[in-house]
């Protein structure tokens, strides 16, 4: 296991001398990468910079990525986290979030005179052009994502009502009728990727001269995070995923840790939301982290773990990240 990892842990996590004798001994998995996404580091960056620039507070429109610890943290230092710009006051300073927003949203910030930052993830702002770019190019478009995730509402909304329409699952891209043709299809960012696949060959057989990209619009974060878990996974008695229930990228790797093996997968937004009854009977677990989930949380499971159990840490890195985004003006 990499030094980095090893080296801020305690003994009794590392399975040194100092452990206790009788604890019985697990193995534990840490998937890499995991945790923060470029897109997440820029997005709570933007705060914690408006909040220097301009002080407290800084108003953001809805959770600026979707974790409760995230949210909490920036609350403290001075974050006022809404959900409608009707919240927030004249001459405020706000905020939107990883997610995107529809056109609508910048519209009417500019109409009421407030002072805004798009901490929108420049892949998501990728999505916005690809499908404007159809929409000029005069394709209707098929979107695949999950009905009312803001990101999804974010993207649909940078066009006419009407010219995008949702597709879920291979279900209903057997069925879609679409209103118009040609066609073109964009995805959200944070899907499984094995099931967008399946989506994708469908709408292929149906609408061979489909336009899009040549495979799909998830992130290089999803991808990779999904990567590592599938390599695991078979190893693992438990996989815990800590994220939160409104993450989707986290929610898909819970699901894709028990497609690819784990006896079973649990997403756990915290360590003191864990139910330590499911690791009755386990000899390996698991251990990764959506997106938007601090590495802070994964060594506080790990802490807790290491009072219990005799821990044997080792990680399996699939790839290394080091995409790195820069805050948008006039941040940057
Ligand atoms: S998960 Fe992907 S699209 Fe979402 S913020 Fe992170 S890098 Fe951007």
């Amino acid at each position: 296991m990499p030094d980095a990892l090893t080296d801020n842990l305690p003994n009794s996590l590392t399975g040194s001398p100092a452990a206790p004798q009788a604890a019985a001994s697990l193995r534990v998995i840490l998937a890499g990468p995991r945790g923060f996404c470029a897109g997440v580091d820029r997005a709570i960056r933007v705060v914690e910079e408006a909040l220097r620039r301009y002080g407290a507070p800084v108003y953001v429109r809805h959770e600026i990525v979707h974790n409760r610890t995230v949210v909490e943290d920036l609350e403290r230092q001075g974050a006022i986290f809404v959900e409608e710009l009707d919240e927030v006051p004249a001459n405020a300073h706000v905020v939107f979030s990883a997610h995107g927003v529809p056109k609508s949203v910048p519209a009417e910030a500019q109409r009421r005179q407030l002072d805004y930052l798009d901490a929108t993830c420049p892949l998501v702002s990728k999505v916005h052009r690809e499908a404007e770019r159809h929409f000029r190019e005069k394709r209707h478009i098929l979107m695949i994502g999950h009905c009312g995730h803001p990101e999804v509402v974010g993207t649909m909304g940078q066009l006419p009502p009407g010219a995008v329409t949702l597709v879920q699952n291979a279900e209903e891209a057997e069925q879609v009728k679409p209103v118009a043709e040609p066609l073109a299809f964009i995805t959200q960012t944070t899907l499984s990727v094995d099931d967008t696949a399946e989506i994708i060959d469908v709408l292929r057989r149906r609408f061979p001269h489909i336009d899009g990209p040549r495979r799909e619009d998830i992130c290089y974060a999803t991808t990779n995070r999904q990567a590592a878990v599938k390599t695991i996974a078979a190893s693992c008695d438990l996989m815990i995923v800590i994220g939160s229930p409104n993450s989707s990228n986290s929610q898909r790797l819970r699901e894709v840790a028990e497609r690819a093996g784990a006896r079973r997968a649990v997403l756990v937004p915290k360590v003191s939301d864990l139910d330590f009854s499911l690791l009755d009977g386990v000899g390996t677990v698991g251990l990764t982290a959506g997106a938007s989930a601090p590495e802070s949380l994964v060594q506080e499971v790990l802490a807790e773990l290491g009072k219990r159990f005799q821990l044997q840490i080792e990680e399996r890195q699939v790839t290394q990240e080091d995409v790195i985004f820069k805050l948008p003006y006039p941040l940057a």
